[in-house]
């Protein structure tokens, strides 16, 4: 057997291949950060072979509590994954795998690559009513797209939506994905009645270093995205830098920040609670938004992943909050499992890349539905 992660998105490290019965592995840290969690490999020469996976550093992760209830993901074609039996003992992660093909490929949840997001961008700028707007440069100089649907218009709400601050989350993307196909598809009289009122902003992948790296949660220079709003450093955090610009001049009425926990089983929403200047106002739109959220679809469930912040004591550094507190807007992150959703199980697929597409299909109605008291 032969086991490697030298792709888009890939981690692992080969610790102990001498029997192939039974591999060691390690998982290794963001390239400049002490984060680990994310893994993604490709095992070869494996047809018919029962082979046994010990990922023995699981332990020192940065969400060891995650790992009784994970549940990891494997393809032998890289589109149709499924879920299979994982433990974890003792710091280590341990899974079996008996071989249905030449290769198959393991991860933690199904990845998004970069190759992916670059389909997604194009086709969706061949679309009518979208158009690339404008373009950052991450640490490595890859592109982060700013698309813009719609017309700009004084009278409309400016609606944003950024994902993949944390590079590892890739349901995120999954979800971005499900929101363009159906913002941008034909005929839909609900959303041309949407576009009629408001303007989208969205910048499908902030990290993409980070997520062609295989890091958990920081970009080529070893930042946290998600810690880096405050006062965004153009050398370390480029990507948030040019974020936030663009919306200084644009302006924000709504802002959803697009991420997956690793240890909470269910799809919910965290708010910005502890800012400043929080108001009821916000508080009634936040608490409206869950509301018609969770009408709409099952897989989003209405109680609070996280606690909530006390007043005056939410963090600046992390979007939800800054945009929140910058524009006085109603900014809300949106969170996704890596496993399933305790609530509506699928032991097969768990939480997969169409039930992420379609919450992101889903939020449409609750930012349809609260649009004109934004
Ligand atoms: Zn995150």
């Amino acid at each position: 057997m032969i086991v490697d992660a030298n792709f888009d998105g890939g981690n692992i490290v080969i610790v102990d291949d001498t029997h192939t019965a039974n591999i060691e592995l390690h998982i290794r840290s963001d390239n400049k950060a002490d984060h680990s969690q994310w893994f993604y490999f490709r095992a070869s020469m494996i047809k018919n072979a029962k082979s046994n996976f010990f990922i023995t550093n699981a332990g020192h992760a940065s969400y060891p509590e995650a790992w009784p209830t994970c549940s990891i993901v494997v393809s032998t074609d890289r589109k149709h994954w499924q879920r299979l039996d994982t433990d974890y003992k003792d710091g280590t992660l341990h899974f079996s795998y008996k071989g249905e093909a030449d290769i198959a490929y393991f991860a933690l949840f199904v990845p998004y690559s970069y190759e992916q997001h670059q389909d997604l961008v194009s086709w969706s700028l061949l679309q009518a009513h979208c158009e690339l707007l404008a373009c950052g440069q991450s640490i490595e100089h890859r592109p982060v797209e700013l698309i813009q649907v719609g017309d700009a218009a004084k009278h409309k709400k400016n609606i944003w939506l950024i994902s993949r601050q944390h590079p590892a989350e890739t349901m995120a993307e999954w979800f971005i994905e499900g929101f363009l196909k159906a913002l941008l598809s034909n005929g839909n009289s609900s959303v041309q009645a949407l576009l009629d009122k408001a303007t989208f902003y969205i910048v499908p992948n902030m990290n993409p270093d980070g997520s062609i790296t295989g890091n958990l949660r920081t970009n080529a220079a070893g930042v946290d995205l998600n810690r880096a709003w405050l006062e965004p450093d153009r050398s370390t955090a480029p990507e948030v830098h040019f974020v936030f610009e663009q919306m200084k001049k644009i302006g924000v009425d709504l802002f959803l920040d697009i991420h997956g926990d690793e240890d909470i089983p269910y799809a919910f929403i965290a708010g910005a609670e502890g800012n400043p200047s929080y108001t009821d106002k916000l508080a009634e739109l936040d608490s409206e938004f869950r509301k018609v959220f969770a009408q709409a679809t099952a897989d989003f469930c209405i109680d609070n992943g996280y606690d909530a912040d006390l007043p005056l004591q939410g963090d600046l550094s992390i979007a939800c909050n800054q945009i929140g507190e910058y524009f006085d807007c109603l900014s809300l992150t949106i969170e996704m499992p890596f496993t399933d959703n305790k609530y509506q199980k699928d032991d097969v697929h768990g939480w997969s890349p169409e039930r992420s597409m379609q919450l992101g299909e889903n939020v449409l109605i609750p930012i349809s539905e609260l649009l004109n008291k934004l």
